[in-house]
C-alpha cells in the first residue's frame, strides 16, 4: 500500500468522502488516505492528525516528498484536538482503530465543540462496531450507508454516519449487525457471523463443562448463537 495504491480498506473509506471535500483524516501515520485523495484531485484541502511523534514524522515527510504541503497541513495532536472550526472540515476520517477509540475521539470532540455537525464522518473500526454505532445512535448521527470487506483474511467494516436533526433509534440488532449490512446479507457477512457462532459454540461447550454453575450465561449465550443462526440462514 502507497499513496498511489491504497489498501481495499482504505480505498472504500476513501470513496465515500465527498469530492471538493475539506478532510479532517485522524489517526493518519503515514497520510496515506489523504495523499491519495489530494493526487486523485478529489479534495480541496486536508488535516491529517496524528498523536503520536513517530507516525506524525512519518505522515509529514510523506506529504512534504510528494510536494502536497499547500494542500494538506499534518499536525500533532490528540483527535479532534488537532482541528478549529476555520478549518470548515466537511468529512472526517478515522481508520485502523477500535470503535470505543473512535467513539470517545468523537466525544472530546463534542465536548470541546470541534464538531460543526456538518462534517460526514467515515469510520472504520477494527472491533467494537456495537459501542461506535450506539455512539452514533445516542448523538444523533444517521447512519447512511456501510460496508462490510474482506482483506488479507481480515473482515472490516466501514461505517459512514451525518449528522440528523432528528432523533436516531436504531434496534440492538442493527447496532450490533449493522443497519444496511444485516439486511441485504453478503458472503462475507455470513462468515463473519459463522465464526462468531463457532467461537461461542466453544465457549458455551466449556461453560457446559464448568464446575461451578453457569446457567446465566448459558442461557445468554445460547440465546446469542440462536439469534446469530437466524439471521445467517
Ligand atoms: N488510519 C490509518 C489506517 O487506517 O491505515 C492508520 C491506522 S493505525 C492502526 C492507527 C493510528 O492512529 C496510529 O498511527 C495511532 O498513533 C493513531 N492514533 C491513535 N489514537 C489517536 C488519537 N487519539 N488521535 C490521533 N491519532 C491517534
Amino acid at each position: 500500500m502507497d499513496e498511489k495504491q491504497l489498501s481495499m480498506r482504505l480505498a472504500k473509506a476513501a470513496a465515500y468522502v465527498p469530492k471538493k471535500a475539506r478532510l479532517a483524516d485522524i489517526g493518519s501515520d503515514h497520510a496515506y488516505l489523504p495523499c491519495a485523495l489530494t493526487l486523485n484531485h478529489q479534495i480541496d484541502f486536508a488535516i491529517a492528525g496524528e498523536v503520536v511523534i513517530g507516525p506524525f514524522q512519518t505522515a509529514k515527510e510523506q506529504v512534504e516528498r510528494l510536494k502536497l504541503t499547500n494542500t494538506i497541513d499534518v499536525r500533532l495532536g490528540n483527535g479532534l484536538d488537532v482541528l478549529t472550526l476555520e478549518d470548515k472540515i466537511t468529512a472526517i476520517t478515522i481508520c485502523g482503530m477500535g470503535g470505543s477509540l473512535i467513539a470517545s475521539i468523537l466525544e472530546n470532540g463534542i465536548q470541546k465543540k470541534q464538531l460543526s455537525g456538518k462534517e460526514r464522518l467515515i469510520l472504520q473500526p477494527n472491533i467494537g462496531e456495537y459501542t461506535l454505532r450506539n455512539w452514533l445512535m445516542n448523538h444523533s448521527y444517521k447512519i447512511i450507508a456501510e460496508e462490510l470487506i474482506e482483506e488479507d483474511q481480515k473482515k472490516y467494516e466501514i461505517i459512514i454516519a451525518e449528522k440528523s436533526e432528528q432523533v436516531q433509534t436504531y434496534t440492538d440488532q442493527e447496532l450490533k449487525y449493522g443497519v444496511f449490512l444485516k439486511n441485504t446479507p453478503s458472503t462475507i457477512f455470513i462468515d463473519k457471523w459463522q465464526s462468531e457462532l463457532e467461537k461461542k459454540q466453544t465457549i458455551l461447550a466449556s461453560l457446559k463443562k464448568s464446575s461451578t454453575d453457569q446457567s446465566e450465561k448459558i442461557q445468554r449465550v445460547e440465546r446469542e448463537m440462536k439469534e446469530i443462526e437466524e439471521l445467517i440462514q
